[in-house]
């Protein structure tokens, strides 16, 4: 056993196969363990009519692209599901499912890691545990009567029938979840600011791009060109195009506060609502970090690439831009591990070794 080649990967979604892809290819010995029962991370939860919002020649992780979807549009959540299930057979990863990670721990020579059902050594860690299991709820005064949910809990418009719904957000859940709505529900959509729609022929290939300019621009220390949030929040996915232009997506400024029957605005106007469904975003999943003690105050940790800066055999690979230029996608996800592994390659040098890592004081 040689521990200095161990690797713990901590999640199995796009971003902890990518991981394990590239680790493979470097000759590293690791594992991943993933706290979901089956493959495909976030896109096994999302809403019923989610799709991507690229093609799937535009949507592949390193090594094998995505299957053509076979029905119209862009693939399904579904699709991609399937593609994430097959793509870790193909590849035979190392995963431990159900296995939820607590804490990761310096050991000094190495770090722990601790899950719910054991513990782990490693000489380095990649950190990869999304956003979906961290939906962000703003605090609104005031005391709702109706229902209240997160954009994660959200389904169909069958479940919200001749419902008035407040769909709170101006990003692309905001709108694709009010799109959906249009027809079933009374919708209300309300946003912080006006929405801003990107150009209705940008696709995921064109997301990558302008998210790897302005990586390459602050890396040369030019003036930040804002990437893809300089040129508005929200994809044009075909169903969002479609109800913006019948007329059926009409922005609302955000509320002051919640009544029992709904929300009312700083101008005194009120409206009755069944339900607020938020879609606010997320936060980084980085509990299982609290004990290294290298978050900032925005909740992210201080990286240089996809390394942490005060952590270095510790690697994070999706949540957002501030780990690569959109590493948070499928498509650029690749890129990012490519990077992570080739430098705990470095880090971690010796004898390659081959296996999963050794579990380590495993309790039942
Ligand atoms: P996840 O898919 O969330 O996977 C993380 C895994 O880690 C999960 O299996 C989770 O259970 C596990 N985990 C979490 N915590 C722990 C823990 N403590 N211990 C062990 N395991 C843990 N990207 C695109 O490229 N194209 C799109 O069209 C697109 N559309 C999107 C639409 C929506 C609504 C959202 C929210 C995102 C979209 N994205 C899209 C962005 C991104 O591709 C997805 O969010 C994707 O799921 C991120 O993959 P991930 O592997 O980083 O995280």
């Amino acid at each position: 056993m040689n521990d200095s080649a161990q690797v713990v990967v901590i999640g199995g979604g796009q971003a902890g196969l990518a991981a394990g892809y590239h680790l493979r290819r470097a000759g590293l010995d690791f594992t991943i363990l993933d706290a979901q029962p089956t493959p495909g991370g976030a896109w096994s939860h999302g809403w019923n009519s989610l799709r991507l919002f690229s093609p799937a020649r535009h949507s592949s992780l390193p090594g094998w692209p995505m299957p053509v979807h076979p029905g119209e549009g862009h693939p399904t959540a579904e699709h991609v599901v399937d593609y994430l299930t097959a793509y870790e057979k193909r590849y035979d990863l190392p995963i431990h499912r159900g296995e939820t990670v607590t804490a990761v721990e310096s050991t000094g020579d190495g770090l722990l890691v601790t899950s719910d059902s054991g513990q782990w050594h490693a000489g380095a860690v990649i950190s990869a545990t999304g956003t979906w299991w961290r939906p962000f709820l703003p605090t609104v005064p005031g005391a709702f009567a109706g229902r209240q949910l997160h954009a994660v809990d959200y389904r169909s418009p069958g479940d919200f029938a001749d419902q008035r719904v407040v769909v709170v957000g101006g990003g692309n859940s905001g709108a694709q979840i009010a799109a959906d709505l249009t027809g079933a529900a009374h919708v209300t959509w309300v946003t912080r600011r006006p929405p801003r729609y990107l150009p209705d022929d940008i696709d995921g290939r064109a997301l990558f791009d302008i998210a790897t300019r302005r990586r390459h621009a602050l890396d040369r220390g030019e003036e930040d060109t804002a990437g893809v949030g300089g040129l508005g929040d929200i994809v044009a996915v075909p169903p969002v195009r479609a109800a913006r232009d019948q007329g059926h997506l009409t922005p609302h400024p955000m509320f002051t506060r919640l009544d029992p029957d709904g929300p009312v605005w700083a101008d005194g106007h009120r409206a009755h609502a069944d339900t607020v469904i938020w879609c606010t975003g997320f936060r980084p999943a980085l509990t299982h970090l609290a004990p290294l003690r290298l978050r900032a105050a925005d909740g992210t940790v201080p990286t240089d690439g996809t390394r942490a800066r005060g952590e270095p055999r510790l690697h994070l690979l999706g949540y957002g831009d501030w780990t690569g230029p959109a590493s948070a996608t499928l498509i650029g996800v690749g890129r990012t591990a490519r990077d992570a592994a080739a430098d705990i390659s470095d880090l971690l040098g010796g004898e390659p070794h081959h296996g999963g890592a050794v579990p380590d004081q495993r309790r039942t």
